[in-house]
């Protein structure tokens, strides 16, 4: 997997995992991103939580760039 164009989706429930394409939305520096399956799935309110390469949770404002990573999405 290219973590530069993908992006690791797990499952906290049943633990599939599977490659994703990356959006714009996605945090640069995350390369796993927890998300309940369309199996698991029950329709509540599912929490999307990202993390990085240390293993530990993104919480900062997506709008923000990365602390020195520089603006890497410029508004056209
Ligand atoms: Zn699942």
């Amino acid at each position: 997997m290219n973590l530069e164009t993908h992006i690791l989706l797990r499952c906290p429930y049943c633990k599939r995992e599977m490659a994703a394409e990356r959006t714009d939305t996605d945090y640069p520096e995350a390369v796993r991103l927890e998300v309940r399956c369309d199996k698991c799935d029950d329709g509540d309110f599912a929490e999307t939580m990202y993390y990085d390469a240390a293993g530990k949770h993104i919480t900062r404002d997506p709008s923000l760039p990365a602390n020195g990573q520089g603006n890497r999405s410029e508004p056209a």
